[in-house]
């Protein structure tokens, strides 16, 4: 509030300063916590940024002079920074205009990593695409945070990337149900592997399976039923392989890919399991 009623001062005096009688009208400053999604060269010194501000939702602003080497901005646009960011909106156009930012928490080291790179960029890009412009939801700026935060702190990519590719599904509304076969409706247990079909994004049993249908082995069953059930940082090591985490990720991202109607850019990163 503070920061918003000196912009409003400081617009208005320089209107009385410069003796022209134009009204200007200042334009509002907002504040909120946000995530940055994907960081863009734009012009000779500026960035275009996308970000996801829990206030607001996803936002797509300018950072004047953000490539200059004494930027006010420092490396606070990279991807991924969780940062305060304070923005000027106007109601006529569509991208804001980043007026300052403060750190909170970096994840450039964990992008350095090669691994670890390839999980936060997919995340980030998932996010980008899955999540409409300026409708704020809580529930994804914690999962996107909170998987970013675990990849971060463990080094390894394969269960929190699992996990935020479920859960991206499961909130966007596009989880097919999970215990039962969408064809003839039997329950599929926890020792039989499913079969799952990407142009209907369903999964089915083995009695309905049609050939070309990926196989989701047992142990992956299980392992989305933890994942939906439990939080992450509660998911032990022990809980979850490798392999059935990125079992889980390319059927997510098979779902995500169906409804954003393209292929995520980062997924070529992944080396291909089937
Ligand atoms: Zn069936």
């Amino acid at each position: 509030m503070r920061a918003a009623a000196t912009s409003e001062r400081v617009a208005s005096s320089r209107t009385a300063h410069s003796g022209v009688a134009i009204v200007r009208i200042p334009m509002p400053l907002r504040e909120s916590e946000a995530i940055v999604l994907q960081s863009y060269p734009l012009g000779e010194a500026d960035r275009l940024v996308s970000f996801l501000s829990r206030s607001i939702g996803r936002v797509r602003g300018v950072a004047s002079g953000a490539r200059r080497t004494k930027s006010r901005f420092g490396s606070t646009l990279e991807r991924l920074s969780h940062v305060r960011i304070w923005f000027f909106e106007k109601e006529t156009r569509e991208l804001v205009r980043i007026s300052q930012t403060e750190l909170i928490e970096s994840f450039l080291d964990a992008f350095r990593d090669y691994a670890s790179g390839i999980g936060l960029a997919i995340i980030s890009e998932v996010t980008e695409a899955v999540l409409p412009d300026r409708e704020a939801s809580d529930a994804n700026f914690r999962l996107l945070l909170l998987t970013a935060q675990a990849v971060k702190r463990t080094g390894k990519w394969e269960v929190p990337l699992a996990y935020f590719a479920l859960w991206t599904v499961k909130l966007g509304g596009w989880l097919p149900p999970w215990d039962v076969c969408s064809r003839c409706g039997a329950v599929l247990t926890a020792s039989d592997p499913a079969y799952f079909s990407r142009s209907s994004s369903a999964l089915v049993c083995g009695k309905c399976r049609k050939p070309g249908l990926r196989i989701i082995p047992a142990p992956a069953l299980v392992a989305a039923r933890k994942m939906l059930a439990q939080r992450l940082d509660r998911l032990s090591d022990a809980d979850i392989s490798n392999a059935a985490a990125r079992e889980l990720t390319d059927v997510a991202l098979d779902v995500i890919e169906r409804q954003i109607d393209r292929k995520l850019k980062s997924r070529e990163l992944l080396e291909p399991t089937a």
